[in-house]
């Protein structure tokens, strides 16, 4: 029997990895120069903290989540992050210790979803969530944000779509227009949006089904309905948007599929990459309720997600120039062991060193050396050994020089520092110039 991964899952190889790696220091880079700090909450949460926070008639809510009965625990793995934060933040009673928290996340998120290109079951997610400032120019700070990131990681053909769905007061008000508008023409909605008409129809605006569609082009905008205040705080957004000189439209009907929202919705795409339908790169929004809903105070927030597969699609394929590193080609027992000794000094001088501890004839070691792309091959045979030498060939130049052993560590990490200074930087640990 042969395993396969889960359907909508999907291994990242070795050989995908350093893309990922490049994303994830970008976002973190920049996320942390506009003062984000780092969250790592649990993959499981309990599933009520879903059902609350992202509403119990959303899509995710009532058909995506995994969730675990265990006894009578009811656990399900999280399906986004901003739930979490902000259980976290309540939890932890974070406002009593700063008044503003500006805090990204970075991490697998899980939504039993019809995969698809740039839609998976398992799926990454980075976003950034602020606490405590009501906005509306961390609003604008936080698309801004999004635009220089897709930006420096070389995505074009960016589109910033910004919409207000208002405050509690100006959502009570058109739920009521919505269900006046609705109501005459129900017949004409899909099965799903009829049944959710009294208690959700804000999302029957953004249903997919061509019914909904067509029944929602009139529908009345909410924008259009701000209450003062909400439309102060949209104003303030857009001047915000207009002084960064961030491109954007306004898109009345862009409604989101969480429930948790209030005020600014924004969504960040790209026409550019192999991203066809699946071209929402980030979305998110403020959600001023949600840290009183789960037991905390009354403080306001804002957030946003972005996926990672969709941003690696749109991101052009960079040919990077691998790190040169040392293999080191031991000859008989002796020599192997003093191999690894001279490894473990090569690394740590900072660069990579590895050693074969296969055996066999000089020739096949140089052919493993070659093969796996190394740039230098020590050679350590018993009869240097005894004399206190190694023979160092430079695999890219058909080179080969007698060295001492006891400088042949300090001589190596030279030599490949001068083929590239990069050398001494693992590549996990820094590749923001790869
Ligand atoms: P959401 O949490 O639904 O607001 O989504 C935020 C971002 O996460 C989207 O714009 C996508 O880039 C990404 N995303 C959401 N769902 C998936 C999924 N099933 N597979 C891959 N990426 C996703």
């Amino acid at each position: 029997m042969q395993f396969r991964a889960v359907k909508g899952m999907n291994d990242i190889l070795p050989d995908e990895v350093g893309r990922w790696q490049r994303l994830e220091q970008s976002f973190r880079r920049s996320a942390e120069l506009y003062g984000f700090q780092e969250l790592r909450t649990p993959l499981l949460e309990n599933t009520e903290l879903f059902v609350r926070s992202i509403g119990e008639t959303t899509d995710v809510v009532e058909k995506e989540m995994y969730t675990l009965e265990r006894g009578k625990e009811s656990l399900t793995l999280r399906p986004e992050g901003t739930a979490s934060a902000a259980r976290a933040y309540v939890e932890h009673s974070v406002h009593a210790k700063e008044p503003v928290s500006r805090w990204y996340y970075l991490g697998a998120m899980f939504r039993a979803e019809r995969p698809q290109r740039g839609r998976y079951r398992q799926f990454y997610q980075a976003g950034c969530e602020i606490f405590g400032d009501p906005g509306p120019a961390a609003d604008a700070e936080l698309i801004d944000m999004l635009v220089g990131l897709f930006t420096d990681l070389g995505i074009g053909e960016l589109e910033v779509a910004v919409n207000s769905i208002g405050g509690a007061e100006t959502r009570a008000r058109y739920r009521a227009a919505l269900l006046d508008y609705f109501r005459p023409q129900q017949g004409a909605l899909s099965e799903h949006a009829q049944a959710r008409l009294d208690s959700n129809p804000l999302r029957i605006l953004d249903s997919k089904d061509p019914r909904d569609k067509a029944a929602s082009a009139g529908a009345p905008a909410l924008i259009d309905q701000l209450s003062d205040e909400d439309r102060a705080h949209w104003d303030g957004l857009r001047r915000a948007l207009d002084a960064l000189e961030t491109p954007y439209k306004v898109e009345a009907g862009l409604v989101r599929g969480l429930d948790y929202y209030t005020r600014t919705l924004f969504e960040v795409r790209s026409n550019q990459g192999e991203l066809g339908t699946q071209n929402t790169l980030a979305g998110g929004g403020r959600y001023d309720g949600m840290i009183q809903s789960l037991g905390g105070p009354d403080v306001p927030a804002i957030g946003f997600a972005m996926g990672l597969e969709r941003i690696l699609l749109a991101m052009p394929k960079r040919e990077t120039a691998p790190l040169p590193f040392c293999f080191i080609a031991p000859i008989g027992e002796g020599a192997l062991l003093d191999a690894l000794k001279l490894a473990r000094d090569i690394r740590r001088l900072g660069c990579r060193s590895d050693v074969d501890g296969r055996g066999g004839s000089l020739k096949g070691m140089l052919r493993r050396a070659d093969a796996c792309g190394a740039r230098l091959c020590v050679v350590l045979g018993e009869s240097e050994l005894a004399r206190g030498v190694v023979q160092l060939k430079d695999l890219a130049e058909r080179s080969q020089h007698e060295l001492p052993r006891d400088s042949a560590a300090a001589m190596v990490v030279e030599r490949l520092r001068a083929v590239d200074p990069r050398a001494e930087r693992v590549a996990a640990v820094d590749r923001s110039d790869a």
